[in-house]
């Protein structure tokens, strides 16, 4: 099992000018880091880090498929994800990440699993929405039937127009009899 250990990058005792290394983020991952946003996933990294005056760059190819919540039915949506990101990296007092340069302290470490769940997180659409009419039915039902209640007080034709066509057919047919 992957614990967040795994994601903490040691620059201080980087040998050679560059490096590479592959990371798999799992379910566990995200749980792990309470990550408010997605609620599975199953995602590759990349990461070149190269050494550059003053400090390192970070290069990180981030693709996969991750679960959130649908905006319209709360159900889960899944949504892929390929992303490339940079880093800038240089050693300092204390931690920051101003300016686009992260700075760490002199330990030499640096902690990447809160950047790629960000990387992840900004790469995904404002809407999360599943494709029109593929939402989960029933939930939908739950939701609409939960707003209508909630604006009792407006008039019933405003009514009449928010409800879906499917239903209004159905009301026709039961008016009639
Ligand atoms: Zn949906």
């Amino acid at each position: 099992m992957e614990t967040i250990e795994t994601y903490k990058v040691n620059l201080r005792d980087m040998q050679q000018d560059t490096y590479s290394c592959e990371y798999v983020l799992n379910d566990e991952f995200f749980k792990s880091i309470n990550a408010p946003d997605i609620r599975k996933g199953s995602m590759h990294v990349h990461l070149d880090v190269r050494k550059s005056a003053g400090g390192f760059i970070l290069c990180f190819h981030t693709w996969g498929q991750v679960t959130v919540p649908c905006d319209r039915c709360l159900d889960d949506l899944e949504l892929y994800v390929d992303t490339t990101n940079t880093l800038k990296v240089k050693f300092g007092a204390e931690f920051s990440d101003e300016e686009e340069v992260v700075t760490i302290p002199e330990e030499g470490y640096i902690d990447i699993a809160w950047f790629l769940y960000e990387f992840i997180v900004l790469s995904l659409p404002m809407q999360r929405m599943h494709e029109q009419g593929k939402c989960n039915a029933d939930m939908m039902h739950v939701l609409n039937r939960h707003s209508y209640h909630e604006n009792d007080n407006i008039s019933s034709s405003q009514e009449t127009e928010e409800i879906d066509p499917r239903w209004s057919e159905l009301k026709k047919i039961l008016d009639n009899n």
